[in-house]
Order: C-alpha cells, then structure tokens, then sequence
C-alpha cells in the first residue's frame, strides 16, 4: 500500500512537471506552425527548393506537435469528448484495424461480455489506447501468439478492492487485452506507465504508448492495471466507470405513436 501511495504521488508530479512543458511547447509550435504555413503562401509557387525546406521544417514541427498532444494526454490535461459508450460494440467495430496492425502470425480473440455495462469516456481516445496495447502485445510476440480481448462487468465490493485489485469500490466495465509475448519482469512493470521508459530500440520505441493510455483512463475516472511475469504474457486491464444515466437507453417510442411517413 505504501508502494502504491509513492507510485501515486510520483505519476502525479510527473504529470505536472511534463503537463506544464508540454503545454508551453504546444503554444510555441502553434506559433512555428502557423509561421511556416504564412511563409509558404508569401512565396506562393516562387521557389521550389524553399518551399520544400518549409515543408521539412513544418513536417518536423507537426511531429513535435504530435509528441507533446501524447504528452498532455499523459498529463490528463487533454480536452475530451465523452459519449456514452457500448465498449463490445467499440471493441467488435475495431477488428480490421487490430488484425491489420498485429500481422498474420497473431491469432486475435474477442470474449465479449453479455449485458455489458454502458461507460461514458470519448471514443477515439479509448480506440487509440486499445490501439497502443495490441501494438504492445505484436512487439511483445515476436514468434507470433494470442491476443485476447476480453470485456466484463465487474463490481468491486471493499473487502476484494483491499486485498487484491488496488481498485476503489464502485461499478466498472472491464477491457482486458492478454498477450502470450515475453511477459514484463516487476522493474518494468514499476516503471512502464513513465513518459519516455522504454525497452525498445531507439527509434523503435517512444515510451509514451502506456503513459497516454494511463492518462487517458485516469482523466476518465478510470483505472488501469498491469499483471505480467517474464514468460508468462502479459494482461492488461482498464476499468472504466459504469455510466448510470439514461441518455443512451433505446428510444420507448411504441410502434403506433410513431408518426406516419408521407
Ligand atoms: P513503447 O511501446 O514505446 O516502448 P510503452 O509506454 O507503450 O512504450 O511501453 C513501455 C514498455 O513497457 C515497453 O518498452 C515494454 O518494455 C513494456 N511493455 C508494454 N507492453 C508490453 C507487453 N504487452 N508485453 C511486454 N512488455 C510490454
């Protein structure tokens, strides 16, 4: 328990100090951004070797503007559009695009929960965070394997919440994304929701894929876990808020008060 409060306090310092930076270098590449995209009309069709200079410059900052977006999302300070959500549908809705992104040699399963509890997060965001842990999962199985989508509903009571989950009590819905990969020994664990840590070779990996997923959830009122050992896979799971409110519920509209079609 102490473990986990230092943890805490550590991703919430963190997050400010890189919050802070990230934010002044958005508004400053704003700034070169805009610039560069002046420049390039004031020269019009004039210069060709200059307008590909600007194109390299603008390429770079666009770039820079990407990191620093990962970064305020890590910092949870990134503007969300929360809608009520059917993750089963969101998950089933993005099978293409997991098994285009994991390759021939993964095997992709989806377990999807019945009666699944509605949550309120924003849509794209959770799409990329699930994006980001099946990119994990395709480098973590190098020789191919099995990823796993999972979806349930899970309500944590307290004695359960104390003894095991480092969750606070309440209603969740629960993704879970489960590699057979090489698995995460406990000092990667520790540290693999830090901006920038990662194992991977220069170039290969930025470090912020889990951090932007551990902001994301957190901002969303939401948790996110990490159960691994070297050789055993990995699990990973988000718990995101059960939304309670009616918004969503199917329209009650009998069949003949609907108004007829002319
Ligand atoms: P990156 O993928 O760019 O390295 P991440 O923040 O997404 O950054 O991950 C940080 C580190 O956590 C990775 O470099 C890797 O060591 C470890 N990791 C993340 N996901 C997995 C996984 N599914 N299996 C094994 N290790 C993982």
């Amino acid at each position: 328990a102490q473990d986990a409060l230092r943890q805490a306090q550590k991703m919430e310092a963190v997050g400010q100090l890189t919050g802070g930076i990230a934010h002044d270098f958005n508004n400053m590449l704003a700034v070169v951004i805009g610039s560069l995209d002046l420049l390039k009309r004031r020269l019009g069709d004039t210069d060709a070797r200059a307008e590909r200079y600007i194109d390299a410059a603008a390429d770079g900052a666009q770039r820079a503007a990407a990191l620093t977006q990962r970064l305020l999302a890590f910092s949870r300070q990134q503007p969300l559009s929360p809608e009520v959500l059917d993750a089963n549908k969101l998950v089933a809705g993005m099978s293409d695009l997991f098994s285009h992104s994991l390759g021939g040699d993964i095997r992709l399963e989806t377990v999807l929960g019945a009666g699944l509890w509605r949550t309120h997060a924003d849509r794209n965001q959770l799409e990329n965070a699930l994006l980001n842990l099946a990119v994990n999962a395709r480098d973590a199985m190098g020789e191919g394997g099995r990823l796993t989508i999972e979806t349930q509903n899970v309500h944590f009571d307290d004695r359960y919440v104390s003894e095991n989950f480092g969750v606070p009590p309440g209603q969740y819905i629960m993704i879970a994304v489960t590699d057979t990969g090489t698995g995460m020994p406990a000092e990667v664990i520790a540290k693999a929701f830090d901006p920038f840590f990662t194992t991977k070779a220069v170039g290969k990996g930025t470090g912020l894929g889990l951090s932007q997923v551990y902001g994301f959830v957190r901002q969303s009122g939401g948790h996110v876990k990490i159960y691994s050992e070297p050789g055993q896979g990995t699990t990973i799971k988000i718990y995101l808020p059960r939304f309670f409110g009616e918004a969503l519920e199917a329209p009650r509209t009998a069949l003949k008060d609907l108004p007829l079609g002319d």
